[in-house]
């Protein structure tokens, strides 16, 4: 089997969720990196011992732990936003790899159940907490994994093409981050207006 085809069954077998604990940006660096890179085989936690498994047959390695460093494997899950406490800040939207996420600015934003990986790239952005993880799909199926690809693919060819944004899952939820520190430096009364919209928004979810 040649470089290509290889890389090519590893990422089909990979689960998809591009939830970057592997240490990539996404699954399929991470199979480029077993091929191209003697990357080891046991990194990704959404596969759990099956995907190990899997791997260890395609590259004829031994079958290894998961490693705890990456994570643990777990069954699914899907987010869930607390509209009430939402302040429409659209992190979430830019964090998320797959589009499961709409929205508009200062509107309340909705998961799309049907299309989350449960990869929890959104959690770390939202400001006010108001994202949560709930129990997913009883398992991850081939076909979860291919749809979750094809949202991945076609989000990264709309960032790419039309806004030439970084394709780095990771570099755009800590571009995100200083994105909130800039609009709050950008004017002392702008300052205080998110300061207090922030606080309020604490303060409404940690008294519900
Ligand atoms: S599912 Fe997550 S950990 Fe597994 S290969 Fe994809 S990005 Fe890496
Ligand atoms: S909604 Fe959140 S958990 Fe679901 S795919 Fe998007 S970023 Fe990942
Ligand atoms: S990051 Fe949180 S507050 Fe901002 S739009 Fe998403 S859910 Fe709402």
């Amino acid at each position: 089997m040649n470089t290509h085809a290889l890389i090519q069954k590893i990422d089909a077998a990979l689960p998809q969720t591009q939830c970057t604990r592997c240490g990539y940006d996404a699954c399929l660096p991470y199979a480029q990196a077993i091929v191209l890179d003697n990357e080891a085989i046991n990194r990704c936690p959404p596969g759990g011992d099956a995907g190990i498994q899997a791997l260890a047959a395609l590259t004829q390695q031994p079958i290894r732990a998961l490693d705890p460093e990456c994570g643990t494997h777990t069954l699914p899950t899907i987010a869930f936003i607390d509209e009430e406490h939402c302040i429409g800040c659209t992190l979430c939207i830019q964090a998320c790899p797959v589009d499961a996420i709409v929205g508009a600015n200062k509107k309340m934003h909705t998961v799309l159940s049907d299309r989350c990986t449960g990869c929890d790239l959104c959690l770390e952005p939202c400001p006010v907490d108001c994202i949560t993880m709930v129990p997913g799909p009883t398992e991850w199926t081939i076909h979860l994994a291919n749809q979750a690809r094809d949202h991945y693919n076609l989000r990264q060819e709309r960032l790419s093409e039309r806004h030439g944004e970084s394709l780095s899952a990771a570099a755009r939820v800590l571009a995100n981050k200083p994105k909130v520190s800039a609009q709050a430096d950008s004017s002392s009364h702008r300052s205080a207006t998110i300061a207090d919209v922030l606080a309020k928004a604490r303060a409404r979810r940690q008294s519900s």
